[in-house]
């Protein structure tokens, strides 16, 4: 084994659902005789007229005279010249904006824009001060876990919880009382809508949380990987906003484009530039095939029709049959409480007083051929003890309606019984 440095020993190691996964995907191998109903995965559906839309582009791309340009060439950093006046035309153009090209760049991926800002703006200042990355609600992506170099830097916030007891439904919110931005913090980070729980933070609450921070000249990095335009994954209306400290951040990957891996981030041109050149000095530029297909499909506006007209119903059906199988099949008498499902791929799930902890509930439903994701994964930066922590799970609205059906017809047995007095 070779001797690892600090960093060498944070960065080899699996964060949160990483390391689920890998047991998910031992599980599916090695229970071969066994039908797994894999509520798990956070990968898109290939949806037909999505993957129609990328082959169109791709074969009008490899037409035309600008084939060689894009990929035997080296590109500009900040991104692929038309990529980037596309995105600009249809922001200004949408919600009145008045971007430049300095105010937009392209990553491989929005995961290594969250770890270029995460490590930009957070950790160890010049001086030795520790600068935090916030969280200002929790649960949270955890894809946020593994971004930083200084793991102390990571800081969530408990939220407050809005219980509606008698609909079993509930929903997160940040608690103001709590929240706090000063000199030791670098930037706020959170998801609109939110994987997994989708939430969808008010546009008040947006507001309310980028003020603060701006006070401090603190960046605030809203990653809209569900969000509008693309991919449209908000059930609930929701105005993305922009200007000041805000880094609004897309991906491609749920508009049908995970394995191109293409992230921009939209902002102050202060701010860009920083992570730009990051960016260089990390990877050069984005792969520039992906960014060439998706210049003609968000210039045509054919991207933004199909998120609204294809991805969004699809997504929003599977919540409404897991609404309706939990309501057919849950005992009313439990108090299981599903989260409003607001927008992204998932449902999420919260027993309250479970008598067992999630990771062993994920261990029962496996018994029963049901693979969920448990939620413990789900909080990266709150260190605070809280036993809510282990009595959620994170449902893929990525199934087959009938499998979600069963699933959630099994899920309700398996809870009966954890619930049921001795
Ligand atoms: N942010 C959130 C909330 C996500 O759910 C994901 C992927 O699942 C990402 C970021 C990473 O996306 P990308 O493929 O753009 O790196």
């Amino acid at each position: 084994e070779p001797a690892l440095t600090k960093i060498g020993d944070r960065m080899s190691n699996l964060t949160g659902v990483r390391a689920i996964m890998k047991d998910i995907k031992e599980t599916l191998q090695t229970g071969k005789g066994q039908h797994y109903i894999n509520l798990s995965p956070g990968n898109p559906v290939i949806l037909e007229p999505v993957e129609q839309l990328w082959r169109k582009y791709t074969k009008e791309l490899l037409d035309s005279s600008d084939y060689g340009q894009v990929v035997c060439r080296y590109g500009d950093s900040q991104g692929y010249e038309p990529l980037i006046e596309a995105i600009k035309t249809d922001f200004n153009r949408r919600y009145g904006l008045n971007l430049t090209e300095r105010n937009i760049l392209i990553t491989p991926g929005s995961q290594n824009l969250y770890f270029y800002a995460a490590n930009a703006f957070g950790g160890y200042s010049s001086a030795g001060q520790l600068k935090r990355i916030v969280l200002p609600l929790s649960p949270e992506y955890t894809g946020y876990g593994g971004l930083t170099l200084a793991p102390e830097a990571l800081f969530a916030y408990k939220p407050t919880l809005e219980i509606d007891e008698a609909n079993h439904r509930f929903k997160y919110r940040p608690d103001f009382s709590q929240f706090k931005i000063d000199e030791s913090t670098g930037c706020v980070m959170f998801s609109r809508p939110c994987n997994p729980t989708g939430n969808v933070l008010t546009d008040e609450e947006v507001k309310k949380i980028a003020d603060l921070a701006s006070e401090h000249d603190v960046p605030v990095i809203i990653d809209s990987a569900y969000a509008p335009p693309f991919p449209a994954l908000n059930f609930t209306d929701m105005q993305p906003l922009f200007g000041g400290n805000i880094l609004h951040c897309l991906s491609l990957s749920k508009a049908g484009l995970p394995g191109e891996r293409i992230g921009v981030a939209i902002g102050d041109e202060a701010l860009v530039g920083v992570l730009e050149s990051f960016q260089t000095n990390m990877c050069i530029h984005s792969a520039r095939y992906g960014q060439a297909i998706a210049a003609k499909a968000i210039a045509s506006g054919e991207l933004a029709d199909i998120a609204e007209q294809v991805i969004r119903p699809y997504y929003q059906n599977k919540f409404t049959v897991v609404e309706s199988s939990l309501q057919e099949y849950m005992p009313q008498d439990i108090p299981w409480l599903l989260h409003r499902g607001e927008g992204a791929i998932f449902a999420w799930m919260w027993f309250q007083d479970l008598p067992i902890t999630d990771w062993e509930l994920y261990q029962q439903l496996k018994q029963v051929g049901i693979i969920v994701v448990p939620g413990s994964t789900f909080f990266p930066g709150l260190q605070e003890e809280w036993a809510h922590k282990h009595q959620c799970i994170r449902i893929s609205l990525t199934a087959e309606d009938p499998e979600i059906v069963t699933g959630m017809q099994r899920l309700a047995q398996v809870i009966s019984k954890i619930y049921q007095p001795l």
